[in-house]
């Protein structure tokens, strides 16, 4: 794509990157038919294409974002899939992520839509304010449906409704600590605890651990670690994430000098595509570039790491897991084959789903913020689902799981519970 940005404008870092991305794509739209929104909306301004004309005509007149750009690029999920499309390497992603810190810049928002992402931003992130909101929302349930009759008050009703109706006791596991390694150590990792998901649902941390340390490998929850800033760096708060970024690369290079780390391991797919991404984010701080390289080149989604070790063949399980492909792990990280042959090697029937390149809606605060495409992404992922006619569901981020076990009575679990379960652990209370 031919582009007309002024050498003033390419002075600017930002501007320069977005400019190489944009030069790459050649209009050829094949992103169109595997981006959620346009096979949804069917609107050329809510595809992948129509979003980077967007965006290129915005940052080359340097014009301060409008209403009908903030619409559309609200309603992308950063699913992702365009770049998985994409034949020409379209960085969609660096793009709208530039174009989210311009709106963040440049646009003022309407009073309820600022009022509700401060709300998520102020909250989200931090594990005890969390689950504080989370008690306070049983209270609220019943008026959710009220709530959501009423435009502004939608994101609220959407959050009441995600709330779930109890929340499990706070874990060991999220405390820092070392988890030594039973027999001899082979291995020493740090696991990322997480924000949300420690509150939502500790399991997934707890059999990570249980099974990292069956198999020799010593386990450290570090002292200090934040949110990765994945929430906020998708609402285009650029300061709020950078600074989360370089509290958890001070942490994590802390415990490698300690006594050295063979990975940082996550558990939920959406944080790994951000950690995975904090070299680029801290490209420019001279302080904190080559620091937060080492961390991504560190960042090892849980199932990435459990294939270095070479785990045996277990007998045949007799269960059929449909297996949930997080569009963060298939088309953030590139990861697809191996958290299934993980699965089939623990002896469970694996299917892939129909559409498995569509995002099942949820996307960080998408669910609370775009409900009703977020409802249509849902129902649909759902349907493609139980057509396998799954005994449960298998996928590696927390986000996935809220927002698909609110459509279905199939019971959905973290990969590693199941694999866990498989290797000598303990079978999931869901499904005792
Ligand atoms: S990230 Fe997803 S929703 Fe956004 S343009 Fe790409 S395919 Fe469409
Ligand atoms: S597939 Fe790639 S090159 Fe083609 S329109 Fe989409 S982003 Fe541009």
């Amino acid at each position: 794509m031919q582009t007309n940005f002024t050498a003033e404008q390419l002075a600017d870092p930002h501007v320069a990157t977005s400019e190489k991305i944009l030069r790459k794509c050649v209009h050829c739209g094949f992103c169109t038919a595997t981006c959620p929104t346009y096979v949804t909306l069917g609107n050329e301004l809510d595809s992948p294409r129509g979003r980077i004309y967007l965006i290129k005509d915005m940052l080359e007149n340097g014009r301060p974002a409008d209403a009908e750009v903030v619409t559309h690029i609200d309603r992308c999920l950063s699913c992702l899939a365009c770049t998985t499309t994409c034949p020409s390497g379209v960085d969609y992603m660096h793009l709208v992520d530039h174009a989210r810190v311009h709106i963040e810049e440049t646009y003022k928002r309407p009073f309820w839509n600022r009022l509700t992402r401060n709300v998520l931003a102020a909250v989200l992130p931090y594990p005890g304010r969390f689950r504080l909101a989370l008690k306070a929302a049983a209270l609220g349930r019943p008026f959710a449906g009220l709530l959501k009759r009423v435009k502004v008050l939608e994101p609220f009703g959407a959050m009441l409704e995600l709330a779930p109706r109890t929340l499990p006791k706070a874990s060991d596991s999220a405390r820092p600590g070392t988890h030594p390694a039973a027999g001899p150590r082979r291995g020493r990792v740090a696991i990322l605890s997480g924000c949300a998901q420690p509150v939502l649902k500790p399991e997934i941390n707890e059999a990570t651990i249980r099974l990292l340390t069956r198999l020799g490998v010593e386990v450290v929850a570090p002292a200090g670690e934040v949110c990765c800033g994945s929430l906020v760096h998708h609402m285009g708060r650029e300061a709020q994430a950078l600074e989360a970024a370089r509290r958890n690369v001070d942490v994590w290079l802390g415990e490698v000098e300690k006594g050295g780390l063979d990975a940082i391991i996550i558990t939920a797919s959406g944080c790994g595509t951000t950690i995975k991404d904090y070299g680029f984010m801290l490209r420019l701080d001279p302080a904190y570039a080559d620091k937060a390289a080492r961390v991504s080149a560190l960042a090892k989604d849980v199932t990435e790491y459990l294939s270095t070790l070479d785990l045996p063949q277990q007998e045949a399980r007799g269960l059929t897991v449909a297996y949930h492909s997080a569009c963060s792990m298939q088309h953030g990280q590139k990861i697809t084959m191996v958290p299934k042959t993980l699965l089939k090697k623990a002896g469970f029937v694996v299917r892939d789903p129909a559409e498995g390149h569509l995002c099942c809606g949820s996307a960080g605060t998408y669910n609370i913020l775009q409900s009703e495409i977020s409802a249509k992404l849902k129902a649909r992922k759902v349907k493609n689902i139980e057509a396998t006619k799954p005994d449960l569901i298998a996928t590696g981020n927390i986000g996935c799981i809220t927002q698909i076990v609110t459509g279905t009575a199939i019971p959905i679990l973290h990969t590693v519970e199941l694999l866990d379960w498989a290797y000598g652990g303990k079978k999931p209370a869901m499904l005792s």
